[in-house]
């Protein structure tokens, strides 16, 4: 019996998003009093390190081709069948939610998605997702032998690093019968934080009135070291790239710290957002949708705040 923990990567090298899994195996593998493994797809960073989360022993699977759920997913089925795994712990990622289903399926274990919270309750195995957009949770309690849980990515956040390394063996992947998937193009944004990932996150809404005072949103997101993001309205007109666009139909973020500024709160775009920790909302509107979900909120002319702010932020980053 152990828990097993998908570590996914990009580029070979491991997600933020995997640290979370590795560290959430290895406690629930602690509360179950058994031991915490993983399983590594193309990876060119060290397995070993994976100890420094709990993982006791990594099963890395090399040439696997480009990116296919279904051989990721019976490659993973593949070591919790051999390893007698109880549990898989996935991120849900975009890759993680094509992968974490298949898994369930081939092992016939349950799936609980959105997880954003440690086990309330190791008999049964109970765990809280977020649903309805966030809105509510569902407490579920896992009653099959099996279980997968997909966490929202940055949703319970990356313990520090202790000391461990672990044992490294080599799997390989489960290539037969999986259908051909063919990547014709990827589209990847360089230099910034990945907003699934990102802990802070600065974004703007059509109250910017054009796209050339984005400077504005740039600078603010520099000098905290944020991520940007936009409305989709902001996004449709061409103003932001669509990989900025969050909400119901764009990404749903889950940072530490989202300033919204000349966003109006639409329930569409709050859909995406209010996972957030904290949120700081900046409108010249009082009566804004948005105040009501924020925890600070700023009425004002973002034009004159901004600015003030990021100076405010530079000046503090200064003195400390
Ligand atoms: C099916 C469906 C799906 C959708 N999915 C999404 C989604 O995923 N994400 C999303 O964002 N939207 C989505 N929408 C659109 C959503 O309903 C709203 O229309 C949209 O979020 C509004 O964008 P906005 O707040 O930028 O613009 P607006 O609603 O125009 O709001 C602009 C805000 O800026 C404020 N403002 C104006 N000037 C200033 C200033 N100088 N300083 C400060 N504040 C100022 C205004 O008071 C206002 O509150 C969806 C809609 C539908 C129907």
């Amino acid at each position: 019996m152990s828990i097993l923990a998908f570590i996914e990567t990009w580029e070979g090298k491991f997600k933020k998003a995997s640290f979370e899994s590795a560290a959430y195996a290895a406690h629930v593998a602690k509360e179950l009093n058994t031991e915490a493994i993983a399983v590594v797809i193309n990876a060119t960073d060290d397995p070993a390190a994976l100890g420094a989360y709990g993982i006791s022993k990594v099963y890395r699977v090399g040439d696997a081709g480009d990116f296919n759920n279904y051989v990721w997913a019976n490659t993973i089925a593949a070591v919790a069948k051999e390893t007698e795994s109880t549990g898989v712990i996935i991120s849900g990622t975009f890759g993680g939610k094509m992968i974490a289903p298949a898994v369930s399926i081939a092992l016939e274990a349950s799936l609980v998605t959105n997880i954003s919270e440690k086990p309330s309750s190791t008999n049964p195995l109970t765990v809280r997702r977020s649903a309805f957009s966030s809105k509510g949770f569902v407490d579920y309690a896992v009653k099959s032998d099996r279980f997968i849980l997909s966490l929202i990515p940055n949703g319970i956040g990356v313990p520090a690093p202790v000391d461990g390394t672990a044992e490294v063996t080599s799997f390989s992947p489960v290539m037969e019968n999986a259908p051909e998937v063919k990547v014709h193009e990827v589209d990847r944004v360089r230099g910034k934080i990945p907003l699934p990932e990102a802990e802070l996150v600065v974004s703007a809404g059509r109250g910017l009135k054009d796209a050339s005072n984005w400077n504005i949103i740039e600078d603010l997101a520099e000098s905290i070291g944020a991520s940007t993001a936009c409305s989709k309205p902001v996004s449709d007109m061409g103003w932001r790239p669509h990989s900025e666009h969050v909400g119901q139909t764009g990404i749903a973020i889950n940072p530490n710290l989202y300033i919204a500024i000349g966003i109006s709160g639409a329930i569409q775009h709050l859909a995406g957002v209010s996972a957030s920790k904290k949120i700081v909302v900046i409108n010249t509107d009082p009566e804004a949708p948005f105040f009501k979900a924020a925890d600070y909120g700023i009425v004002g002319d973002a034009f004159e705040v901004v600015p003030k702010l990021t100076e405010a932020f530079k000046k503090f980053k200064a003195e400390n």
